[in-house]
């Protein structure tokens, strides 16, 4: 392994006190680090201007106050390299030296996949605490709305690992956490005066604004994303942060 082949997923804190070496299935060596590490929470930041639900979603990869995060294009090319891949391999003779090189190939696309979801998601959990200080998330299996059952399997790996990575940051920064519960029909509900008439399941999904028969114009994300933040900032008022 030559010094240039070297990445750094993030510098070291501290000097570290042990280190780990393992190769994974694509030949790849990891160094892995024991630091000593303080959490320390970010500077305070006005509660009122900076809480925000987030609604996580497939058009969306999640709805924030005032943004969105898009999905994330790379995993459709990676998935179109990787059924390549997999053809390839299927076209292989078993025990031979081309299916040998196949399964590495494919191996060498699920690290890639790995990293690129893991660097995604480090880099958008670290943006969100730093700018907020009260994060609501709906929690997950709310939509069942993915079209493969593939896709969704990927995607939902994905999205818990956002929320797990989200939720641990903000409690190591000092940011308030609260999930908001599953059935809670953020995007039905109408912000405006509480009916819920809103779009609803898949034949709902294209639906991206909609008018209350109260009379409130809403678009659809910002909707639920209120919807979320209320609900999330009542829970936390009752002191029951985590149901
Ligand atoms: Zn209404």
């Amino acid at each position: 392994m030559s010094a240039s082949s070297v990445r750094w997923s993030r510098s070291l804190p501290s000097d570290p006190t042990s280190v780990t070496v393992v190769k994974d299935a694509s030949g790849r060596y990891f160094a892995s680090f024991v630091v000593e590490t303080e959490d320390k929470p970010l500077p305070e930041l006005d509660w009122d201007e900076t809480e925000t639900g987030i609604d996580l979603g497939l058009s969306s990869y999640a709805v924030l106050r005032g943004r969105k995060i898009a999905s994330p294009k790379f995993f459709r090319r990676q998935e179109k390299k990787l059924r390549r891949a997999q053809r390839k391999l299927s076209r292989c003779v078993k025990g031979s030296n081309n299916r040998r090189k196949a399964k590495l190939a494919i191996a060498k696309v699920h690290a890639r996949i790995a990293d690129q979801r893991r660097d995604f998601i480090e880099q958008e959990t670290t943006q969100i605490t730093r700018e907020s200080q009260a994060v609501y998330l709906e929690d997950l299996n709310v939509k069942g709305m993915a079209k493969g059952e593939r896709a969704k399997s990927a995607h939902d790996q994905s999205l818990g690992m956002f929320a797990r990575t989200l939720e641990a940051k903000c409690h190591r920064y000092g940011r308030d956490f609260a999930k908001v519960g599953r059935y809670f029909p953020s995007t039905q509900l109408c912000s405006a005066c509480g009916s819920i008439e809103g779009p609803k399941g898949l034949e709902g999904l294209k639906i991206r604004k909609w008018t209350c028969s109260c009379g409130a114009h809403h678009d659809r994300d910002e909707n639920a994303e209120l919807n979320i933040r209320r609900e999330g900032r009542r829970t936390v008022a009752e002191g029951r942060p985590d149901t």
